[in-house]
């Protein structure tokens, strides 16, 4: 019996292979780092042979640790990093320039003169705020600086995909040309209303659309991998960018479901239905990994989060790992008036500041070490909570409790203290891989070894669950001296 799915979940800085039973428990995994690539201050790029050998070898590593057989693997699923450009030669494969990563800034410069006069337009089609993070001003660089590809482009020559797009690609030997709603979504070339590309868009950025892929719902056959490629012909059931396929691992599939991931930075994303809600407070919308037509989501990230646990290791050296500052953080009772601003970047959703940076506010004589990391870890649930509040506002209705996974969610403190500070249960699921859980649901459902989403949800009881224990008071005191924090940090003397 085919009992096993095999999710790709090819990420930033590594590929992972995770294989799931007919349970949705993980069996086995392997994981490969590959090269960042910094041609310039600002510049991130990917050889794109780097993504498909780490992905190929991750995959084979989880195959000998658990024993797997293509023979056993009812289809295949691929999670990825999402907005990151390829563009490759329709009838050799070979990519005409490396990836250009989400994180490179080459197109702020076009950006920023194209938001004055196209924000209005390009947001009321993509549910976007126009930047360089988006793949379309990256496809049009490509275009505009590579020799012969715009010409190539135009004859339907060359292809651009997300990185989905280019491993379909690549494992179906050149067969299949496509990408799924929530990585089409995030290119600012898609409608999200009509769900097609949009001739305007393509326009403004220049954009051949002949090179465009095909796009279907996350959960779909996608095509067969080949021999050649991977050792099998094994069914592609599901594409999903990566923060989609956490929300779809999660089951946030109803409207007003929300999670958050709580790695270098935050990403939470909430399920708002068959309504494009599109934000007053500083979000964007996007579309959520389906089976059939996509549902909305709201999103708003947070730039750092883990990363101030780990600038209080490498930056200060006032702790030695990160699981140690939740020790710490309990060996106090409060923070003793401490509040930690970590704007290192500036401030992300809700609050758009690029200017402001890192703020400790509060210390006295009596500060200790403990403090300072109390107040750290207090500082991600607060900048959290700014974010749900903001999306609680958009959707006019509040929040029943918050799904919650990534690598600082197994810090206990900081999950109780989430639970406090928004009123309402916080949720840690056994299986924290949820990105590549949700590409295995997703192609688990499609290709029917997954019945239906109660059944999985059955399976995804076992888990944690931090109820709210602060009383209303101490918790308005503490959302009341967060403000109070924010708005000295971005207070601007007027000149
Ligand atoms: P990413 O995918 O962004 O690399 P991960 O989900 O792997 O992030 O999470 C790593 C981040 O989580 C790091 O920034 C690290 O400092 C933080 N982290 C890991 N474990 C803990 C912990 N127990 N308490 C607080 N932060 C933690």
């Amino acid at each position: 019996m085919r009992k096993y799915l095999v999710s790709f979940d090819q990420g930033t800085t590594s590929s992972r292979t995770i294989v799931f039973d007919s349970f949705g428990r993980p069996v086995s995994s392997g994981q490969v780092e590959f090269k960042q690539i910094y041609p310039k201050p600002g510049w991130v790029e990917h050889d794109p042979r780097d993504i498909w050998e780490s992905q190929t070898q991750s995959c084979q590593m989880a195959f000998r640790a658990g024993g797997i057989e293509w023979r056993d693997v009812a289809a295949v699923a691929i999670a990825n990093q999402r907005e990151t450009v390829l563009v490759w030669d329709k009838y050799t494969g070979k990519p005409v320039y490396n990836a250009i990563v989400w994180q490179c800034r080459r197109t702020a410069e076009q950006c920023l003169q194209l938001k004055s006069t196209y924000e209005k337009l390009v947001y009321s089609k993509t549910g976007l705020n126009i930047d360089a993070y988006f793949s379309a001003s990256k496809i049009q660089w490509i275009l505009d600086n590579v020799p012969f590809v715009r010409s190539k482009a135009e004859k339907g020559e060359v292809l651009f995909g997300t990185v989905d797009s280019y491993l379909i690609w690549r494992l179906t030997g050149g067969k299949v040309h496509a990408t799924d709603y929530t990585n089409a979504s995030r290119t600012m070339l898609f409608n999200i209303h009509t769900l097609e590309w949009d001739e305007q868009l393509c326009k403004l950025f220049t954009v051949p659309k002949q090179m465009l892929p095909a796009v279907f719902p996350s959960g779909a056959e996608y095509g067969m991998t080949t021999k050649e490629s991977i050792g099998a012909e094994v069914p592609i059931c599901a594409a999903v960018g990566d923060q989609q396929g956490a929300l779809f691992g999660q089951l946030c599939v109803k409207e007003g479901d929300v999670k958050n991931t709580y790695g270098t930075g935050c990403f939470l994303l909430m399920n708002t239905g068959k309504k494009a809600i599109l934000s007053k407070n500083g979000l964007i919308t996007t579309l959520s990994a389906s089976l059939s037509r996509p549902d909305y989501v709201l999103e708003g990230s947070v730039f750092i989060a883990g990363a101030a646990v780990q600038w209080l290791r490498d930056g200060i050296g006032l702790i030695e790992t990160a699981s140690e500052s939740e020790a710490l953080a309990q060996s106090v009772p409060d923070t003793a008036g401490v509040t930690f601003v970590p704007a290192f970047v500036g401030l992300g959703a809700p609050h758009w500041d690029s200017e402001c940076r890192g703020m400790l506010y509060g210390i006295t004589r009596g500060t200790t070490r403990a403090h300072i990391v109390r107040a750290t870890l207090e500082s991600i649930a607060l900048q959290a909570f700014d974010v749900v509040h903001a999306m609680e506002q958009d959707l006019r209705s509040e929040i029943n409790n918050l799904c919650v996974d990534g690598g600082a969610s197994a810090n206990n403190f900081l999950m109780q203290f989430q639970a406090d500070i928004l009123g309402v249960p916080v949720i840690r699921p056994k299986v924290m891989e949820t990105t590549a859980l949700g590409g295995a649901f997703l192609a688990g459902l499609y290709c029917g070894l997954y019945r239906d989403i109660e059944s999985l949800q059955r399976e995804t009881e076992r888990r944690t669950i931090f109820k709210p224990q602060l009383d209303d008071v101490r918790r308005a005191e503490k959302l009341l001296a967060w403000e109070n924090a924010l708005s000295r940090d971005m207070y601007r003397p007027k000149s």
